[in-house]
């Protein structure tokens, strides 16, 4: 009888001792196969912007292997031009932003700035060239003048205040005792989500890049800062390419191109006029719309 159990009781103990070790094993495998952080490529080049065209082709993206996002994907915001992205919320507007700007590398397909793939160019070179105005924007623990100038440490003092003026910033900064140098942030002054929005603005207005993402950048504001800020924002996207993401359809009736996203798909794409007359989902979104406005 002893000499039974032993050997069971060992056996136990080695079957135990295997499962262990394959699931240590297979933590092991699962830390391998998660994404690596975005970093550069060896032998990564400089981003050459001859014109900022922009292309997505074919591209597939998850956050996770098991929920693809966005699907095939494909369009161009040709050099210059103004692209509008509509849609539901979650059908993935943001994400395209992500991806472009580099937060996260795709699944398959290809994004290229003027030809060139934005996985072979390095982060820096790629990040100068986008100026983004988040949906959310984070406020620094400084002053509201540092706040916009942390993207251009090189910017005179002229410009920053330029920044500031296109923004229409200057109303509310007058209101404030230290006006500019007024500190914001988690230990500063509170700031509504508007006023966050035209920090954001003045950043991106400073930085002077090629290309301008505006995620939503006026969903925070009531109509009349909203048509002051679209306007700073059509100056701004002059002789720039730019990609703006919009919820209320009217503020991008001028886009040269509408995309118009559908859980993670690109259902139809044409300019306002275009996709009114094509009276599919866009057509039904902005009936919608107007109907809201008038109630
Ligand atoms: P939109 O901007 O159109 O509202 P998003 O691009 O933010 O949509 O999100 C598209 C989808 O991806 C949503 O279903 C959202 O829940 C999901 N998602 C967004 N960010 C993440 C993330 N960091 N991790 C996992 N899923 C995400
Ligand atoms: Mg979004």
């Amino acid at each position: 009888m002893i000499q039974l159990f032993l050997p069971l009781n060992f056996l136990g103990f080695v079957y135990r001792e295997i499962r262990r070790a394959l699931t240590d094993l297979e933590n092991m495998l699962g830390l391998l196969t998660r994404k690596p952080l975005i970093t550069d490529k060896e032998n990564a080049q400089q981003l050459t912007i001859q014109n900022a065209n922009i292309e997505f082709k074919n591209v597939n993206f998850g956050y996770h292997s098991s929920r693809a996002i966005l699907k095939q994907l494909s369009f161009t915001i040709k050099a210059g031009s103004k692209v509008a992205v509509v849609g539901a919320s979650g059908a993935g507007k943001s994400t395209l932003a992500r991806l472009l700007y580099r937060f996260y590398d795709i699944n398959s397909g290809a994004i290229c700035i003027d030809g060139q793939d934005i996985r072979n160019i390095t982060l820096h070179s790629l990040r100068q060239a986008i100026a983004i105005v988040p949906q959310d924007t984070v406020l620094f623990n400084t002053s509201i003048r540092e706040n916009i100038a942390y993207g251009r440490p090189d910017a005179t003092a002229a410009e920053i205040d330029h920044a500031i003026e296109m923004a229409h910033l200057t109303p509310f900064i007058s209101s404030l005792d230290k006006g500019d140098q007024t500190l914001v942030g988690e230990r500063g002054l509170k700031v509504s989500g508007g006023e966050k929005q035209r920090i954001a603005i003045a950043r991106a207005i400073l930085k002077k890049s090629p290309i301008l993402i505006f995620d939503e950048a006026t969903s925070a504001l009531d109509s009349h800062s909203e048509q002051a800020i679209l306007n700073a924002m059509r100056e701004v996207a002059n002789n720039h390419t730019s990609l703006v993401i919009a919820h209320r359809l009217s503020t991008i009736t001028d886009a040269d191109t509408i995309l118009v996203m559908q859980a993670g798909e690109l259902v139809e794409q044409g300019s306002h006029t275009q996709l009114l007359a094509l009276d599919g989902e866009y057509a039904r979104m902005w009936q919608l719309q107007q109907t809201q406005a008038k109630n």
